[in-house]
């Protein structure tokens, strides 16, 4: 198992990450926070046997092979760079960076290092979506005509920090959700061409940056994908629906961190429940894709260029929000 730097005494290295990590036989060796006392309490809590504020003496140990970085959005370009530098593999956490050069940068970065780079897109590596992409690239529902992304949660209480209030760290739901939703129909549409959107802030609290958003992204061949992102609904189930000329498939409660939710199939011959097998940890699947590609297996579940693609949508989305206007999306590198 790979031997892992942690960048950032995040709550998702907490509450996710460490967990999968060990299931899967991996080591947690070292963390690196800004923080020296908080740095030493978070470890204590979750058995990582070693702690430092600085970034480059995490990365100069040589019982590291790979670093997870889950610190705030505008902090993974610099640990980022700084990991390649050093020649440790990356996992990096969503979405990769605030601008594209700067996410580009990254890819290239990695890429020049030789090192893996992989991005925490949880939701394409699930046996739910992976059904559904088979379906679709199967025919099931003939030519894929529209998408409709229900991701509206509500934000839990000990995550009401930067993402509401500092626009520096890269806070908003668009940057936080929207990017999730694009990995997602890009990986079932391909090219994304243009977005429009419209954000509000709608929670209860005192926030710097939308919390709820509403958009529509156009693919190339026509395909049209709505999403609804919010920070401020309880109680909605999640889900995808894509819709074809020949049927339309209904996968409920799989916008979630969870292997769980179903998926339907309507068509002419009527509506069923689709299997879906394998299902596993989402982050465990991530982390496994990561180590398979650190040994030259395979690719990252989201690349280093998918995850800049989804923060294009994401941008795209933020602009048009912004500026009333369509926004075209850049995928150009
Ligand atoms: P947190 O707010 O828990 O952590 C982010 C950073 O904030 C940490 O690196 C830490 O800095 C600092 N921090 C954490 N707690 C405190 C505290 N009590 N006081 C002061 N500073 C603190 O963020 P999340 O875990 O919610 O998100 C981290 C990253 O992971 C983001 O990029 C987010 O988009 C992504 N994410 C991805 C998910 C996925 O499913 N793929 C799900 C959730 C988040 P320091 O580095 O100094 O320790």
């Amino acid at each position: 198992g790979l031997r892992w730097g942690l960048i950032g005494a995040s709550d998702i290295a907490a509450t996710r990450m460490i967990p999968a990590m060990r299931a899967l036989g991996h080591s947690v060796t070292a963390l690196c926070s800004s923080s020296a006392p908080r740095a030493t309490v978070w470890a204590g809590a979750h058995g990582v046997p070693h702690t430092t504020t600085s970034v480059e003496e995490l990365l100069a140990r040589d019982d590291i092979d790979a670093v997870y970085i889950s610190t705030t959005n505008d902090l993974h370009l610099p640990h980022t760079l700084a990991a390649a530098a050093a020649g440790k593999h990356v996992l990096c956490e969503k979405p990769l960076a605030l601008s594209l050069a700067d996410a580009w940068s990254m890819v290239e970065a990695c890429r020049t290092a030789g090192v893996v780079l992989g991005v925490n897109h949880h939701l394409p590596g699930a046996a739910t979506h992976r059904r559904i992409r088979e379906l679709v690239a199967a025919g099931a529902v003939g030519r894929p005509l529209a998408a409709r992304v229900s991701h509206a949660v509500a934000l839990p209480e000990r995550l009401r920090g930067w993402r509401l209030r500092d626009p520096g760290s890269g806070a908003g739901v668009v940057l936080d959700i929207t990017c999730h939703d694009a990995s997602v129909t890009n990986a079932l549409f391909g090219t994304p061409v243009e977005a429009t959107a419209l954000a509000v802030r709608q929670g209860s609290w005192e926030a710097a940056a939308d919390d709820a958003a509403m958009s529509v992204i156009r693919y190339d061949d026509g395909v049209l994908a709505q999403t609804h992102d919010a920070f401020t609904v309880a109680h909605a189930r999640t889900g995808l629906e894509v819709h074809g000329t020949d049927g339309s498939i209904t996968a409920v409660d799989v916008m979630t961190q969870n292997p769980v939710g179903t998926v339907h199939l309507h068509d002419a011959a009527g509506s069923r429940e689709i299997d879906v097998p394998g299902r596993r940890d989402l982050y465990e699947v991530v982390l496994e894709d990561l180590a398979r590609a650190v040994c030259g297996a395979g690719e990252p579940t989201v690349t280093g260029s998918q995850g800049v693609h989804a923060l294009a949508v994401a941008l795209a989305v933020q602009e048009a929000a912004r500026t009333g206007r369509t926004a075209p999306v850049d995928l150009a590198p």
